[in-house]
C-alpha cells in the first residue's frame, strides 16, 4: 500500500508557513514503514530538533483505478480516519531551500500516525464538513472541519490517479489546517473525528 499525502490544502495553514496557494493538488508519498503502530509512543527521532504534528483526515481506498473523474471518485474510498502527518520542520526547510525532495523530513518511521477505527462515509453526518481537531496536552491546536479544504477528496483523487493508479487499502491524508506546532518529550496529542476521541499519541 501506499501513502499519499496533500500539502498546503487549507489557505491559512498555506500562509502560517509562508507559501502560496496551490492552483491543483500537491502530493507526496510516505513509505508504509512510516507508519506508527497502534499504541506505539513516537520517539522524537535525533536528527531534529523542530518535529512538529499536523492533524489531517484520512481517507481509505477500497477500489483500484486510475484516470478517475471527480464525479465518480466517491466511489473510491468508503471510509474515513483521523491522522497526524508527523514533520521535520527544520530538515523540510533545508529540503526546500535546496529544492530537494522532502522524503526524509515526511518519511521517516513513525511519522504517520493514524487511528484505528475508520468512519464509514454512509455513516457521516455531512461528509463535505467532517470536524476535526487536535489537542496537544488538553489544549485545542487545530481544529477545522472538511469544508475548508481548497480540493475535496473527490478532485484530490482526479488529480493523483492522472499520475498513479490507486489502490485498495492505499491511505490520501489530505492536508492539515492552520495551527501545527513543536511537539516536545512528554508531550501527549490526541485527535478527534467529529467530536469523538480516535487517535492518542505519546511524544517521547
Ligand atoms: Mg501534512
Amino acid at each position: 500500500m501506499k501513502i499519499i499525502c496533500i500539502g498546503r490544502n487549507y489557505a491559512e495553514h498555506a500562509k502560517e508557513l509562508g507559501n502560496d496557494l496551490p492552483k491543483e493538488p500537491m502530493f507526496f508519498l510516505k513509505p508504509d514503514s512510516a507508519i506508527l503502530p497502534q499504541k506505539h509512543p513516537l520517539f522524537i527521532p535525533e536528527f531534529t530538533n523542530d518535529l512538529h504534528f499536523e492533524v489531517e483526515l484520512v481517507y481509505r481506498i477500497n477500489r483500484l483505478g486510475k484516470h478517475i473523474e471527480a464525479k465518480h471518485a466517491h466511489r473510491y474510498y468508503d471510509a474515513v480516519g483521523i491522522g497526524i502527518d508527523f514533520t521535520a520542520r527544520d530538515i523540510q526547510e533545508e529540503c526546500k531551500k535546496k529544492g530537494h525532495p522532502w522524503e526524509k523530513a515526511k518519511g521517516f518511521d513513525g511519522s504517520a500516525a493514524i487511528s484505528k477505527d475508520f468512519v464509514m462515509m454512509d455513516e457521516l453526518q455531512n461528509a463535505s464538513a467532517i470536524a476535526f481537531q487536535l489537542k496537544k496536552n488538553a489544549e485545542i491546536m487545530q481544529s477545522s472541519d472538511s469544508s475548508e479544504m481548497i480540493f475535496n477528496i473527490d478532485k484530490i483523487i482526479e488529480h493523483v490517479s492522472k499520475y498513479m493508479t490507486i489502490k485498495i487499502g492505499d491511505l490520501i491524508y489530505t492536508g492539515t489546517p492552520a495551527g501545527v506546532g513543536p511537539v516536545r518529550e512528554g508531550d501527549v496529542l490526541e485527535c478527534f473525528l467529529e467530536g469523538k476521541k480516535m487517535l492518542k499519541v505519546e511524544i517521547r
